[in-house]
């Protein structure tokens, strides 16, 4: 039997993170794989698309409601491929720590027997650009060992990717946790492959896969569905497979060397990002 993976998805918000976890996670499935996904952000859409939409209560709003004698079955849910798919949701925006419900929904988790023999791989996707307190949590406890940031050839994305880094390697030592790679998931930017080779180069990691940008997301995403169930002969849906597979072929896996900022603006500058450099200053 393989050793359980256990991946956090690190990320911009916005940039594509659970799109991508789902999409690579329905691919996974359709390799044999058995997979959980514990949504880790409190806007509680990491498993919408695995779950054909159904509304999944999060943890901490099961918690609050029934108190602490829960059944895994009330947090857990069944989605695409024999998915196991879980949110943890977060606290009423401005209040308390956002990062707790992670804390509290590995505990759970753990608690209920959630973690079971047979399972594969465990992806936490988690939101924020900064790794700070409670967000760090899977890779701080040594939960996740290994972890994937999500970017585009976007400024913004990669100063967020370089920021993540620095958390990684501050958690690297403690939690035993290394960078298997940047997805990048396209935003059409010129020489954005490039570019994105180049920046995971400086890191000291390698782009383990490009994702083109492809309105069939949108359309899958609308019929509440990965782009592997909604028309799995689509190009999109071969892309993820080959994500998937980039994954489970995996053998790259490093503590990060962050970059400065001026460094990070070198290469934007070198790839012709000038244009991002300026808006950057201008705001
Ligand atoms: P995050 O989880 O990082 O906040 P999401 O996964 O929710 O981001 O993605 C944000 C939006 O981007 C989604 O509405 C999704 O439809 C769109 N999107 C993500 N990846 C792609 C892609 N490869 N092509 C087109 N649209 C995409
Ligand atoms: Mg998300």
């Amino acid at each position: 039997m393989s050793e359980l993976r256990q991946i956090a998805i690190y990320g911009k918000g916005g940039i594509g993170k659970s799109t991508t976890t789902q999409n690579l996670t329905a691919g996974l499935t359709e390799l044999g794989k058995k997979v959980m996904v514990v949504g880790c952000d409190p806007k509680a859409d990491s498993t919408r698309l695995l779950l054909g939409g159904l509304a999944q209560k999060t943890v901490l709003d099961t918690l609050r409601t029934e108190g602490e004698d829960v059944e895994l079955s009330a947090i857990l849910k069944e989605g695409f491929g024999g998915t196991k798919c879980v949110e943890s949701g977060g606290p009423e925006p401005g209040v308390g720590c956002a990062g707790r419900g992670i804390i509290t929904s590995i505990g759970l988790l753990e608690r209920l027997g959630a973690y079971t023999e047979d399972l594969d791989y465990v992806f936490y996707d988690v939101l924020g650009d900064v790794v700070c307190g409670g967000f760090a949590m899977p890779i701080r406890e040594g939960k996740a060992k290994e972890i994937y940031i999500v970017a585009s050839g976007e400024m913004m994305a990669l100063y967020a990717a370089n920021n993540i880094s620095k958390g990684i390697s501050k958690y690297a030592n403690r939690g035993g946790c290394r960078l298997g790679g940047i997805i990048c998931n396209s935003r059409n930017v010129d020489r954005e492959q490039e570019l994105l080779r180049a920046f995971a180069k400086e890191l000291g990691t390698q782009l383990l896969y490009f994702v083109p940008r492809d309105n069939i997301v949108q359309h899958a995403e609308i019929n509440k569905k990965t782009v592997i169930a909604y028309n799995p002969e689509s190009k999109q849906a071969q892309e993820y497979r080959n994500l998937a597979q980039a994954v489970e072929d995996n053998k790259m896996f490093v503590i990060p060397k962050p970059m400065t900022q001026e460094r990070l603006e070198e290469i934007l500058l070198e790839y012709g990002l000038m244009d991002q450099i300026k808006d950057n200053y201008t705001i």
